[in-house]
């Protein structure tokens, strides 16, 4: 009877140590591999999408994450990424503030062998970047030159126009692709005359907003109409990114623009963020740039899994990012423009957005 039991107690034990050992080591129990992801700042919606669905798709295929925000704030962004090393994270994924400050960060990640993966905006400096997921930045720039072009009927000989011309954040190697996009359409016409810079602020320096900072291009837009626009009217601004073009709008607002006496000019903008939608519906902003970020996400999520799997992840562009160091193989997405026509269309029946998020 005893021997029974001491078999018996055995036998459990053994089980209960398989049992345990699985749930640790095994396939689908704590070896879960994890990935660190470090946005920028929840301020922009997009980010927030961006998160989110990097975070869920991750997590389906059985990811841990561990997600952060930087609140624009690069010392943040550093510590962020510094733990997730130290945590011993297995694969970093980073949509950088600034691009260039990353160096010494992504070098410890290197000594850790912990692959890096540059999510919208191209990290720096730096050979252990290695790959990039992002759209492709200088059509986002073309599309929204050729906007203007077609709106104002340039290509018809129409002009001269009045235009004043905002640049995106300068630590953002993607505010110099937009910028150069935009103006391989418009600069012809400036240089012809139709298209009239009356501050004469005609450079990506002269039109940069730090940070892309929607109140930092209010104040330069403030500025500009009280300097340059007394007696005549502004027909456009050529603005890279939504929340810069709502700080543009209140500032044309603050001036009378938007009645019948003096429309509201052309006003650009990207990422289709959900309250540029909501001021393309009341008339106010033109056009938006649409980046589907559940697609981004998408993308970035297959690359850094194949990484871990050991496999190439797929890329369709080796040759436009340089960052310095290297020429990191990227994945390029394509943007869509939007405007009062198509937003229906391009996001309400892909489900970007319900039509009561629109109300
Ligand atoms: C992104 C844009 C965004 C901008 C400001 C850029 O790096 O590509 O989509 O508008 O940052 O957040």
């Amino acid at each position: 009877m005893k021997k029974i039991s001491w078999v018996l107690l055995m036998f459990v034990l053994v089980i209960a140590m398989v049992g345990c050992s699985n749930s640790t080591g095994g396939e689908d129990g704590g070896d879960k591999k994890t990935v660190g992801i470090a946005m920028p700042t929840k301020s922009s919606e997009r980010w927030v999408k961006d998160g989110e669905n990097m975070k869920k798709e991750f997590e389906n295929l059985g990811y841990t994450v561990d997600l952060q925000y930087a609140e624009d704030v690069v010392e943040n962004q550093l510590s962020q990424i510094e733990n997730m090393i130290t945590k011993g994270v297995d694969i970093l994924v980073i949509a950088s503030i600034d691009g260039e400050a990353l160096t010494d960060v992504l070098e410890q990640a290197k000594n850790q062998d912990i692959p890096v993966i540059a999510y919208d905006r191209l990290i720096m400096n730096s050979d252990h970047v290695s790959y990039y997921a992002t759209f492709d930045n200088f059509q986002v720039g073309v599309l929204q030159g050729e906007y203007i072009e077609e709106k104002l009927g340039l290509k018809e000989g129409k002009g001269p126009f009045n235009i004043e011309l905002f640049a995106g954040s300068p630590d953002d190697n993607n505010a110099y692709f937009f910028w150069d996009g935009a103006m391989s359409i418009l600069q012809p016409y400036i240089d012809e005359g139709k298209l009239v810079v009356q501050s004469g602020q005609t450079s990506f320096e002269q039109g940069a907003t730090l940070r892309w900072d929607g109140s930092k291009a209010q104040e330069r837009m403030d500025n500009l109409l009280s300097a340059h626009y007394s007696s005549e009217n502004i027909d456009v601004v050529y603005s890279p990114f939504d929340g810069i073009s709502r700080g543009v709008i209140s500032s044309l607002k603050a001036v009378g623009y938007g009645s019948d006496n003096k429309p509201m000019p052309i006003v650009t903008g990207q990422d289709a963020e959900l309250s540029s939608i909501k001021s393309i519906i009341a008339g106010e902003q033109t056009q938006t740039i649409f980046k589907d970020t559940r697609e981004l996400a998408k993308q970035a999520v297959n690359m850094a899994d194949s990484v871990l799997k050991g496999e190439e992840p797929e890329v369709n562009d080796t040759e436009t990012y340089d960052n310095g160091e290297k020429v990191v193989p990227s994945y390029l997405l394509a943007p869509i423009s939007v405007d009062i026509d198509n937003y229906k269309e391009v996001l309400v029946d892909t489900d970007y957005y319900t039509e009561d998020q629109l109300k």
